[in-house]
């Protein structure tokens, strides 16, 4: 049955001028782009987004890293779209990540990593929310 997720191509990959591959790679593997947006946000809303890991030693650098240029906001549909990005995206860390995941050809450092795939279907629709409108998504 047809799933949404919610990614984001972060700021390493938008400086590096990747956002157009990663998006080729997104819908190469079958993803629909129900909604994207390009914005720069600020630490506070990053924060926000990131309030599960705000008791992890990384949760400052990360929130610094998230607002430190522009990313691009997306949420996808497929059937299956959370575990298959997850698995498309590749191990958080790149050195770990499998030969063809988007990490591993696009992703510099376990922080400064690419991209970012909710991991459930709780924190996809906590993710959808914090970033789109119901508006936006039809
Ligand atoms: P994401 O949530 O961004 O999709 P993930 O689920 O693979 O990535 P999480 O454990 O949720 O990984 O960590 C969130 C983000 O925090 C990572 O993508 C990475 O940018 C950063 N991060 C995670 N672990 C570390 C670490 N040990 N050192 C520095 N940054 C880290
Ligand atoms: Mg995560």
């Amino acid at each position: 049955m047809a799933q949404r997720t919610f990614s984001i191509i972060k700021p390493d990959a938008v400086r590096k001028g990747f956002t157009g591959a990663i998006l080729a790679e997104i819908e190469k593997a079958g993803f629909q782009i129900l909604a994207i947006k390009r914005l720069s946000i600020s630490k506070e809303q990053a924060k926000g987004f990131y309030a599960v890991h705000s008791a992890r030693p990384f949760f400052d650098p990360l929130t610094t890293f998230m607002s430190s240029g522009p990313i691009v906001l997306m949420v996808l549909e497929k059937d299956n779209a959370i575990a298959d990005l997850r698995k498309l995206m590749g191990a958080t860390n790149p050195a770990n990540a499998d030969e063809g995941t988007i990490r591993k050809k696009f992703a510099g450092s376990i922080q400064e990593n690419a991209i970012h795939g909710s991991d459930a279907e709780d924190t996809a629709a906590f993710e959808i929310g914090y970033w789109f409108a119901g508006y936006e998504l039809v």
